[in-house]
């Protein structure tokens, strides 16, 4: 039988012990045996922070990018392999197309997220400079630079492939090297993901190392610059959070944990209605994918008092077409839990639920499958409860992780978000109706205790990713018991493994920092206009000064007839003048933009390709008819793309008045060519 092997160092190591055996779930077959024996921790972490991290910080947010989305499309061509290996953890097609396709996506999603909202550099500057002195010579400005140390990375049996790489996607991209620990139950499918990401070249040396087993005397080697991701239950969360090293050297530690995640039923979902089919549809499904062994599946269903009937009545119809058995019999929708043991958990954590209300579908002992064995594989019917009394505990404590569900009826608004409070932090809730005043108080009754809230109804049901998805682009995680960390959120997951640092010092040091340049810095003046620079020649600082040119009466009013922008306050003399801001006519904001492009523009032929937008304008004071206008055009920040021969280039315009104060400011950003003239390709 295979000896599940880590990868550390480098190397693929043997334990050297015979490990433990991990059974089919299905079959109950010994399929691999795990443990980790003899495998030196201190020494994987070392090498992750000592190989894994440099050779990370050699490469630009923009180029591990790349290498994410070359991950991404790898896996993708032997996806077919681990979809045959997730059967055996009782996966149907469709549930291991939500694993594997679905971490498949991360990865891809991270790597166009990431060429589209970072800069083409090591380290993140957040947010605007911070004048801190009068004259502007002493300001502040946030950074990210990335942790030194390695991202330990705990998983939890049901996702054995969309929870490492969600994990990973966001270290790869900080820079940060990763140490997988997948749950021992399901350890085959992603020791065999990391097989497969290994032998595609693509990852940096040490950038990415697995123990299979436990992590025997791991986290006594953890340092101030190491951080801990961690999925799995609450106790085990708290019994490692608390951990004398994790404590003592303040290492990171984020954690998802489980979660009594609720979705409410609106009062519009009378029987018969869409709302209420939507509502039992989604609750089915969440049942049923992955045997409902999902930590975000739902675990309590709010309906209102005089609709308990209806939907119970609707949800058994719906559950009594679940076909429970062998994942790869095309019948099939519903396979096994992960294991005997696992079968035995929700048994008894179901019995424990049950003590308030009543079964309504299913049996915990019996249940009739399709293709295998229901002696030999970790079986189950699919369970639905009605909570006889509401206030009871155990439906807002017992986290019963399998196929189960209750039916809790409420009162009204303020009644039922209290109740959904009891659960004491969600990964997910769902409000579904139409009625948009009701989701409206809902949604945000439950807001501090939950992590991300859906709003289903018949507008968005076509397209919505449903109650149990967590989402790249959307943040997972939740407060209170489901472990108050913070995973996925687009960026804001790379962010968590760098440290934020605020630099304060004079322009010139901050934009030699940043590689920007920062208002009350040097700008570079005279020789060649910047806009006949190409890439190759531009440099930050680089600045013209366009104007003066004096705005009379009759551009306002030419202005004014060719945009059809005619507003009083350009048009109308009197009118204009009872203005509390103005006075009198002033001219169009747009068009003291459009004079100041007149202004800093080369009309002939040059490396600047396209002007693709503006950001931060601001119309700072009012022009009158006689003013004259300045513009100051200087070269922010120059971002060159990775695989094309032109890059962005950030312009901060400024545009002044004959008194010299600001009228306008705003950022110009453009497109220019690498050389110029361009070279064919
Ligand atoms: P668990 O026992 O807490 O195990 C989770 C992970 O922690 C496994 O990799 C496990 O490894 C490891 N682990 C256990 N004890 C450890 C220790 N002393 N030191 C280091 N690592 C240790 O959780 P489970 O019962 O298998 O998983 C189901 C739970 O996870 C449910 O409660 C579910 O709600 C929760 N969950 C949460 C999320 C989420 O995103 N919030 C996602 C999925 C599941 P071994 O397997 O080798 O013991």
């Amino acid at each position: 039988m295979k000896l599940l092997q880590s990868y550390v160092k480098g190397t693929w190591e043997k334990p050297t012990d015979e490990g433990s055996p991990i059974y089919d779930a299905v079959s109950g077959e010994e399929v691999a045996r795990i443990s980790s024996f003899g495998i030196d921790m201190a020494a994987a972490l070392d090498y992750g922070r000592k190989v894994g991290g440099p050779g990370l910080a050699e490469l630009t947010f923009h180029q591990r990018a790349a290498l994410l989305k070359a991950l991404g499309s790898f896996l993708k061509e032997h996806r077919e392999e681990l979809y045959q290996l997730s059967y055996r953890s009782g996966a149907t097609l469709g549930d291991s197309k939500f694993d594997i396709d679905g971490g498949i996506g991360v990865l891809s999603s991270y790597a166009s997220k990431a060429r589209r909202e970072l800069d083409n550099e090591t380290v993140y500057v957040e947010g605007p400079v911070e004048q801190l002195g009068k004259s502007g010579q002493f300001v502040g400005q946030h950074i990210l630079t990335s942790l030194r140390g390695v991202a330990v990375q705990i998983n939890a049996f049901n996702f054995p492939v969309w929870g490492p790489l969600e994990k990973f996607a966001p270290a790869f991209l900080a820079g940060v090297p990763s140490l997988i620990k997948p749950a021992s139950q399901t350890a085959y499918l992603t020791a065999r993901l990391v097989e497969l990401l290994v032998s595609s070249d693509l990852l940096p040396e040490g950038s990415l190392q697995l123990i299979c087993g436990s992590v025997g005397d791991l986290f006594e080697h953890l340092t101030d610059q190491d951080m801990v991701s961690f999925t799995g239950s609450a106790s085990t969360a708290h019994k490692l959070s608390s951990h004398p090293v994790v404590v003592s050297r303040a290492v990171r530690f984020n954690a998802e944990a489980d979660s009594l995640n609720c979705s409410i039923l609106g009062p519009d979902g009378k029987a018969g209605s869409v709302v209420l089919e939507l509502f039992v549809k989604q609750l089915v499904t969440e049942m049923t994918v992955k045997a409902g062994q999902k930590c975000t599946a739902i675990r309590r269903a709010f309906v209102p008092e005089s609709l308990v009937e209806a939907v119970t009545e609707a949800v058994c119809e719906r559950l009594a077409g679940i076909v429970v058995g062998n994942p790869s019999d095309p019948e099939v929708n519903m396979g096994a839990l992960a294991s005997q043991g696992q079968r035995d958990e929700v048994r008894g954590r179901f019995a424990e639920l049950a003590q308030a209300g009543h079964l309504v579908f299913g049996d915990l002992y019996k249940v009739e499958v399709v293709g295998a064995d229901p002696q030999r594989g970790a079986f189950i019917s699919p369970l639905l409860m009605v909570c006889d009394d509401s206030s009871r505990a155990e439906p807002h404590e017992v986290e019963v992780f399998g196929p189960a569900s209750t039916i809790i009826p409420y009162r009204d608004v303020k009644d039922v978000v209290a109740l959904a409070a009891r659960g004491q932090g969600s990964l997910a809730g769902s409000v579904v109706s139409a009625d948009t005043s009701f989701c409206t108080e809902v949604v945000l009754g439950l807001a501090p205790w939950h992590g991300r809230i859906l709003v289903l109804d018949p507008a968005d049901a076509r397209e919505s990713t449903g109650h149990g998805s967590p989402l790249p682009a959307l943040v997972h995680g939740g407060p209170g018991r489901a472990g108050g960390g913070e995973e996925l959120g687009g960026m804001r997951s790379v962010l968590h493994h760098m440290q934020r640092s605020a630099v304060q010092g004079s322009p010139v040091v901050l934009g030699q920092i940043t590689k920007r340049w920062v208002p009350g810095a040097e700008r570079i003046t005279g020789g060649i206009h910047p806009f006949r620079k190409p890439l190759s020649e531009l440099r930050v600082g680089d600045s013209v000064i366009g104007g003066p040119r004096t705005i009379t009466l009759s551009d306002i009013e030419h202005f004014a007839e060719f945009t059809g922008d005619t507003f009083y306050a350009h048009m109308d003399e009197e009118a204009a003048r009872a203005n509390p801001l103005f006075g009198g006519r002033v001219a169009h904001g747009y068009l003291v933009l459009s004079f100041s492009a007149g202004l800093f523009v080369q009309p002939e032929p040059g490396p600047v390709l396209a002007n693709y937008g503006l950001e931060n304008l601001r119309f700072l004071s009012p022009v009158y008819p006689g003013d004259e206008i300045t513009v100051t055009l200087t070269c922010k920040q120059i971002k060159p793309r990775e695989d094309v021969d032109y890059g962005e280039v950030r312009w901060d315009v400024e545009v002044t008045n004959q008194a010299g104060s600001p009228v306008a400011s705003y950022d110009v950003l453009t497109l220019v060519a690498k050389q110029w003239p361009l070279q064919p390709s």
